[in-house]
């Protein structure tokens, strides 16, 4: 030991006293503290995609031989599929670790020591978590009751801000961004990010992605972990501004995209088609799920547009039927956060799991007296 090195001073004090993100638990770990097995897990915590990759995108991760070799740096078969996928010209196109590490790239590209970024809670919290890793400072703007955004608020506070972020449909509220608003934002005097991570759910008609080249102010990100169920090989993008797609290429980890993450990417384009049906399949096991919780009068389910439904629950405490799934081997997201009192977030599985999640929670119900 060096007693005239201490690390702990050496650290950035406002790191050391981050609160950190909560990711979700892995099922294998869940599996092993219920003692069963990890088949027996019904997990609707991630949003995760429950069909999985598709076969192509498989086949091409079985197939690639180039895993000894440095992915390409300049991501360029991925970037050239996304950019005939989407109708933007490559130039435009990011591609990371998921849409996290884009998030992570515009905030260490834009953001100083102490900086702004607006953010409109209830969202996703990786907006939050990579404004204060960066530096910057967090100015919340909370939504609206019904979730919509404030966007007389968002103007007032973005005057001191360089960036905000938003996500459409948004993560946990299930509901999506009007163009209206976008306007309103893009007249602003700040970089506009739309986290587009669950439009596919909506319907890619809703996508901004297309308006991206006309404006100097405004970034969508996408990631293939939602639609295309590729969640566990980290890929995701973003459409922006040449400029700013110059700066990110240029300040980003050389070798971001791994190669089995570039190969699914361009398989998964390939099998959009496929993947788009199962989408469409999700989408309906969605609206059938809301109709059934709705059928619960302790639960009130919010339309979503996204493949998650956020539940207040009435006269129940929300933890403790979290706590009771759990130990039924099936988890859910819960919430108990200043705008969002005792909710639940259930993940849309395949259509079967709605049974078993509905039988689940009405049994819950009836044990606590509902
Ligand atoms: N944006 C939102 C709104 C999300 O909910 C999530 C995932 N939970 C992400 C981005 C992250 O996606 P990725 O897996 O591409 O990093």
């Amino acid at each position: 030991m060096n007693p005239r090195f201490d690390l702990r001073s050496r650290i950035r004090p406002d790191i050391l006293d981050m609160p950190g993100y909560v990711p979700i638990v892995p099922t294998d770990v869940l599996a092993e503290r219920l003692g069963i097995a990890p088949e027996a897990i019904l997990k609707l915590d991630g949003n995760e995609n429950p069909f999985g990759p598709s076969p192509a995108a498989l086949r091409a991760i079985a197939t690639e031989r180039g895993y000894h070799i440095y992915p390409d740096p300049d991501q360029r078969r991925v970037r050239d599929a996304l950019s005939s996928h989407l109708g933007v010209a490559a130039a435009h196109i990011v591609c990371g670790l998921g849409s996290d590490d884009l998030i992570d790239l515009i905030l260490r590209a834009l953001v100083v020591q102490g900086d702004g970024v607006v953010n409109c809670p209830p969202t996703f919290g990786m907006y939050p978590f990579s404004t204060e890793v960066a530096g910057g400072r967090v100015i919340d703007v909370p939504r609206r009751e019904d979730f919509t955004l404030d966007i007389d608020a968002i103007a007032r506070a973005a005057v001191a801000a360089k960036v905000i972020f938003l996500a459409s449909p948004n993560n946990p509220t299930g509901n999506r961004m009007s163009r209206d608003d976008l306007d309103r934002l893009l007249a602003l005097d700040v970089l506009v990010v739309v986290d587009e991570a669950y439009i596919e759910f909506a319907g890619t008609e809703h996508s901004f992605v297309t308006l991206v080249p006309e404006h100097e102010n405004l970034v969508v990100l996408r990631t293939f972990s939602k639609w295309a169920g590729l969640a566990g090989l980290r890929a995701g993008y973003g459409v922006m501004p040449k400029l700013l797609a110059d700066v990110l290429m240029l300040i980003k980890q050389p070798y971001n995209l791994n190669v089995a993450a570039g190969v699914a990417m361009v398989a998964s384009l390939g099998d959009a088609e496929l993947l788009m049906e199962r989408v469409c399949t999700i989408a309906g096991t969605r609206n059938r799920l809301a109709s059934r919780l709705a059928e619960l009068d302790w639960i009130a389910p919010y339309p979503s547009e996204a493949n998650f439904i956020l539940c207040r629950l009435d006269g129940v405490d929300a933890l403790e039927v979290k706590d009771r799934l759990a130990g039924g081997g099936i988890f859910v997201r819960y919430f108990d956060a200043p705008a969002l009192r005792n909710h639940l977030r259930i993940s849309v599985g395949l259509e079967e799991h709605n049974a078993v999640i509905i039988d689940a929670l009405r049994q819950i119900g009836a044990e606590l007296g509902r």
